[in-house]
């Protein structure tokens, strides 16, 4: 299979990566065994990295997908706090779940973060130290933010980055489309692997997906693209389409008719404004006390679910 080298870190990957995300409770909540199907299947395709994070709860899939797997596998996951106690519990929680000894990715979960080396300089140091005691492989970032990626590629100790980017810029918190390439150009300049996240905007361009991840695919310094994939069939076409360039018309004809919203209960919403908090797309917004989304800025990232006491949210 295909492998490309994912900046300076050694690491060698099929450049499509398993994205988690729609498996979790967030959006799809595809039982462990459903959802560890579907990674299994992927990995006896070839793809061999799989991005997860601590807000996922996908651990339980992914550690299905490996039970009894003897082929190579680099694992990504990602903590979003600001405390540096709670990412080492973070880390902990994946080593074990997971059941291994070294997590080969683990990044600041920096979605929201616009200047993560301030804001997130404790949790940074601390993964740098489970780095040195080895239960860490590499350091990354992931974030929505044009600036964190100008900064990151001034600092060597960020090893992989995993920026948002697609063709119209959705989801960008500030800037553009062309700025982040332009980011994400410097960042794989300066040795770091670069592995893209939303070339579909969560869904928002499902139905120009040909055509967004080529736009992707193309960016100079772009390594891989994390894709949240919930059949076989979406498997197949994305391997046949890194592996060999090759797009069955008829397969991606159905899967762009595919469609994906956030729903909200509305008849349920407390109207306490915790999701409104949690969307960095500022997406949300209360109207006569019920949570509202403007689909025009949504990313259909599903994070807000993870704010809502009730789970009255859900990208279905
Ligand atoms: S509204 Fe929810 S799903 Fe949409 S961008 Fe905001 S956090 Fe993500
Ligand atoms: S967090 Fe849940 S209950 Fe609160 S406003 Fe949002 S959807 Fe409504």
């Amino acid at each position: 299979m295909k492998r490309v080298s994912l900046g300076n870190t050694g690491l060698s990957i099929f450049p499509l990566i398993y994205g988690t995300l729609p498996l979790g409770s967030l959006q799809a909540d595809l039982s462990p065994q459903e959802g560890g199907r579907l990674i299994r299947y992927a990995l006896e395709k070839g793809v061999n990295c799989i991005d997860t994070a601590t807000m996922y709860g996908t651990y339980s899939h992914i550690r299905e997908a490996l039970r009894g797997w003897g082929g190579e596998v680099v694992i990504a996951t990602k903590t979003h706090t600001a405390d540096p106690a709670a990412a080492r519990e973070h880390v902990e929680l994946a080593l074990k779940e997971l059941g291994r000894e070294r997590l080969e990715i683990v990044h600041i979960h920096g979605a929201r973060v616009a200047d993560p080396f301030t804001e997130r300089a404790a949790v940074l140091e601390e993964l740098l130290k489970m780095k040195e005691e080895g239960k860490i492989g590499h350091v990354g970032l992931s974030s929505h933010y044009v600036e964190a990626f100008r900064k990151a590629a001034a600092h060597p100790e960020i090893e992989v980055v995993h920026p948002l980017i697609n063709k119209i810029g959705l989801g960008i918190i500030d800037g553009t489309a062309a700025e982040m390439a332009e980011a994400i150009a410097g960042c794989a300049g300066a040795g770091q692997g670069v592995y893209a996240m939303k070339a579909f905007a969560g869904g928002n361009l499902i139905s120009e997906a040909r055509e967004s991840l080529a736009y992707v695919a193309a960016l100079e310094g772009v390594h891989g693209i994390a894709i949240g994939m919930l059949s076989q069939k979406e498997i197949d076409a994305n391997v046949s389409y890194f592996q060999h360039g090759v797009l069955d018309e008829a397969v991606w004809d159905e899967l762009e008719k595919r469609r994906r919203r956030l729903k909200i209960m509305e008849q349920f919403c407390k109207g306490c404004g915790k999701c409104l908090d949690i969307c960095g797309s500022k997406a949300l917004s209360l109207v006569n006390g019920k949570a509202v989304v403007d689909e025009s800025a949504c990313v259909l990232c599903g994070y807000c679910g993870s704010g809502c006491p009730e789970f009255f949210i859900r990208v279905i």
